[in-house]
């Protein structure tokens, strides 16, 4: 059974990468300046994002 809960995010340890921003099927984030931004309307509760997040930074 999946979990179903929204992703966290700690822009202390974001890369800036663009793989969890590339990897939504809900296109709940974007990647802005030196920030990703999310969209909880949007948010399927996937949390494919965390796993695609090389560095932890969706958890
Ligand atoms: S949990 Fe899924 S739908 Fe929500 S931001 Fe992450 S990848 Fe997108
Ligand atoms: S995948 Fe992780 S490191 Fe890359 S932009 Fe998203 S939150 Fe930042």
């Amino acid at each position: 059974m999946s979990e179903l809960r929204f992703p966290e995010y700690d822009p202390e340890i974001c890369a800036y990468c663009g793989a969890c921003v590339a990897v939504c099927p809900a296109l709940a984030l974007d990647l802005k300046e030196k920030r990703i931004v999310f969209n909880k309307e949007k948010c399927r509760q996937c949390l494919a994002c965390t796993k695609i997040c090389p560095v932890g930074a969706l958890k």
